[in-house]
């Protein structure tokens, strides 16, 4: 399954995401300095995340970043450029290709 476009132009694919994070993402953030309630804002409302989305769209990390939010389940915030409902529903499709894979 494709979810969308790499920064070097090739597809991102859920096998992607199932890659090791790189142990050295944090360190390339963009978001380092950044004020926290952008990244993890009071609302859930799409306009509330949108800052935090526009600076991992320009994020080296953010493949590296989105597996670790996804692999260790974090619930608040933005991460690799999605918010919660957003990880929520690829980790739904995660799930449901696992479970097509595994029947
Ligand atoms: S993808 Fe976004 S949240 Fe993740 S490290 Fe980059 S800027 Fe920060």
């Amino acid at each position: 399954m494709i979810l969308g476009e790499k920064r070097d132009g090739t597809v991102l694919t859920l096998t992607d995401l199932m890659w090791e994070p790189d142990a050295g993402w944090r360190e390339r953030a963009a978001c380092s300095g950044v004020e926290s309630d952008t990244f993890f804002p009071a609302s859930e409302e799409e306009y509330a995340a949108k800052a935090a989305k526009a600076i991992c769209a320009e994020c080296p990390v953010r493949e590296a970043c989105l597996q670790y939010a996804l692999s260790t389940n974090q619930a608040a915030g933005v991460w690799g450029g999605l918010d919660s409902g957003e990880r929520r529903r690829m980790r739904r499709r995660l799930r449901d290709r696992e479970r097509r894979k595994a029947s």
